[in-house]
C-alpha cells in the first residue's frame, strides 16, 4: 500500500467548526496520515495544529485555501484516489481490503456541512463506518486504524523532530524533553 495518505476536511466554518476541525487534524496526525487540506482558510486553526506538530513531531502538513474541486482534481491527476467517508457509503469491512491493496495514494474526505452530491460521484470509494450518523472524528479515526492495521495504537508510528515525548506510565504524567 502507498504510504501517502492525506485528509480533505470539506467545508470548515471558522466560526463553528474550530474544535471539531482541530480534533480531525489531530486524529489524522496521530493515526498516521501525512497531512490535511482545508478548502477554507483559518489561520488560528493552522497555528494550533502546527503547534502540536512542533511539540510532538511530524511530519504533518496543513494546507489551507483552494476549492475542494481543485484539491481533488490535483490529487486524481497525480494518480491518487479519493475515499469519501459517509454514512451512506458501503460498509468499511466490505471495502477496506481492496483499498489497502490499491497502490494509489489516498485522499480521505470528511465533511462538516452537507457534502455536495458531486463528491459522491467523483470519489473512487464512498465508505461508511456504520450506516448511522455520528462524527467525522470517529469515522476518520476508525478508518485510519483499519487502514494502517492498528499501528498507531501499538505505538509504532515514528514522529520526527519532537520537542516532547510522553513516557507511558500507569499513573500521573511523564513527559521527556528531547534535544533535537
Ligand atoms: N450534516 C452533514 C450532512 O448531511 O452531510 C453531515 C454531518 S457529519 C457530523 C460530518 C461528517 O462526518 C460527514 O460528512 C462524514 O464525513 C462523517 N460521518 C458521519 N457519520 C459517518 C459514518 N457513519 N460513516 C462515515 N462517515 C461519517
Amino acid at each position: 500500500m502507498s504510504k501517502e495518505v492525506a485528509i480533505l476536511r470539506y467545508g470548515h466554518r471558522p466560526a463553528r467548526d474550530k474544535r471539531v476541525s482541530t480534533h480531525t487534524a489531530l486524529v489524522a496526525r496521530a493515526f498516521g496520515a501525512d497531512g490535511i487540506f482545508f478548502d477554507t482558510t483559518d489561520k488560528e486553526l493552522k497555528v494550533n495544529i502546527e503547534g502540536v506538530v512542533e511539540r510532538f513531531g511530524g511530519p504533518f502538513f496543513v494546507e489551507m485555501g483552494g476549492s475542494w474541486s481543485d484539491i481533488i482534481e490535483r490529487w486524481q491527476t497525480k494518480g491518487g484516489e479519493v475515499i469519501h467517508l459517509t454514512m451512506y457509503g458501503l460498509p468499511l469491512p466490505e471495502v477496506i481490503e481492496g483499498i489497502k491493496q490499491s497502490p494509489k495514494k489516498k485522499l480521505i474526505i470528511v465533511g462538516s456541512e452537507k457534502v455536495p452530491g458531486e463528491i459522491y460521484q467523483i470519489s473512487e470509494y464512498n465508505v461508511a463506518v456504520t450506516n448511522q450518523p455520528h462524527s467525522e472524528i470517529a469515522a476518520l479515526c476508525i478508518f485510519l486504524d483499519r487502514l494502517f492495521e492498528g499501528n498507531a495504537v501499538r505505538g509504532s508510528i515514528q514522529f520526527k523532530g519532537a520537542k516532547l515525548k510522553i513516557i507511558p506510565t500507569a499513573r500521573g504524567k511523564r513527559v521527556m524533553e528531547c534535544n533535537s
